[in-house]
């Protein structure tokens, strides 16, 4: 099998009108990775997955696939393949017809179809349901087929849009394993946008955070969780407190903060509300100069120790812990 391609956005842009949906990014995917697009609605997560895939026009700049820009090409020449939100099955195709129909328009005959659609329906896991219609299915059996329908044109990336966000969440956090280990087997790079830190903290081997039609930060899961480098990812990623110091803002996990006695600490916090949480206690605490801090407490430390609201505690961390954020 020849070397999988990496995929570069260089310097992508869409822009509806006088609306700048993404605004010259650059990024880099290299082959075989589960990256993540993540940012809040309205950030350009879709119009960006839509011009990799050719489901859009290209405003300016490129889509580069193994070296060879193809912003030009339509979708089924790419190399890409998408899964959509509503995964726009066809109602009145069985599940074996709905995901062969690509090969159909390719004018592939009717048995080596029938066959392809069997063995991506083995993969998925519904080899049962094979002859059903999609009214006949669960949401996430449904899901299942378009992944199907997606990975039987042998996309050397695929790009999921929200692909888990019409599951419940039972169902969310099994499909989402699902699809790690697909994406494991098939060594392919997954390109999946989604809205949910928790989500893509789960999934990605990358995570590029997007706001405002611009990536704010990327790079692998853990160094975006532990090291954001502005206010809008730490406080988008969560678990994170954005404080301002004599020397700066800072972002500092909440569960690195510790307690200790008033005017012990490097700030002095009240304890605004106390939340239990089975593994932890979440303090809301209202620091010096009237910064909101929440610190995440060991459930057994708390407890050994337990505090009230309304009480007022030092804060201490290590120096170790403070990320410097720029605007
Ligand atoms: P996301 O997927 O992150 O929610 P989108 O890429 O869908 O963001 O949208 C980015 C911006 O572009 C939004 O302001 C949205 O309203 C606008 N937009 C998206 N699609 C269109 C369109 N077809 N026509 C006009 N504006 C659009
Ligand atoms: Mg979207």
């Amino acid at each position: 099998m020849s070397t999988p391609p990496d995929l570069e956005l260089v310097s992508l842009t869409k822009r509806y009108g006088s609306t700048v949906a993404v605004d010259a990014i650059n990024h880099h995917f290299h082959a075989g990775v589960y990256a993540c697009l993540l940012g809040p609605s309205g950030c350009g997560k879709s119009s960006t997955l839509r011009m990799i895939a050719g489901h859009e026009s290209v405003s300016d700049g490129s889509v580069v696939l193994g070296g060879a820009d193809v912003s030009h090409l339509p979708p089924a020449k790419r190399g890409t393949a998408m899964m959509f939100q509503n995964y726009a099955l066809f109602p009145h195709l069985s599940v074996t017809d709905n995901v062969a129909f690509s090969l159909k328009m390719k004018g592939v005959d009717t048995a080596t179809r029938r066959k392809r659609a069997l063995e991506m329906l083995e993969l998925v896991d519904m080899t049962a349901q094979a002859e059903r219609l999609p009214a006949q299915l669960s949401g996430g059996q449904q899901q299942r087929v378009a992944l199907a329908r997606a990975l039987i044109t042998q996309p050397q990336v695929l790009l999921l849009d929200e692909p888990l966000s019409a599951l419940d969440p039972f169902l969310r956090i099994r499909m989402r394993s699902e699809l790690k280990k697909l994406q494991r087997e098939l060594g392919i790079t997954f390109v999946h946008v989604t809205h949910g830190q928790d989500e893509a903290l789960a999934l990605a081997d990358e995570i590029v955070v997007m706001n405002n039609a611009v990536i704010e930060q990327a790079g692998p899961a853990r160094e975006v969780f532990n090291a954001p480098r502005t206010d809008f990812v730490a406080r988008f990623m969560g678990g994170h407190n954005v404080v301002a110091l004599p020397q700066g803002r800072v972002a500092i996990r909440s569960d690195r903060i510790g307690l200790t006695e008033p005017a012990q600490g490097r700030l002095d916090g009240r304890i605004v509300t106390i939340e239990y949480q089975g593994t932890a206690v979440t303090l809301n605490l209202r620091a010096t100069g009237d910064q909101d801090i929440a610190a995440l407490i060991p459930e057994e430390e708390f407890f050994a120790n337990p505090l009230t609201e309304g009480a007022t505690v030092g804060l201490t961390w290590d120096d170790a812990a403070m990320h410097p954020l720029r605007a």
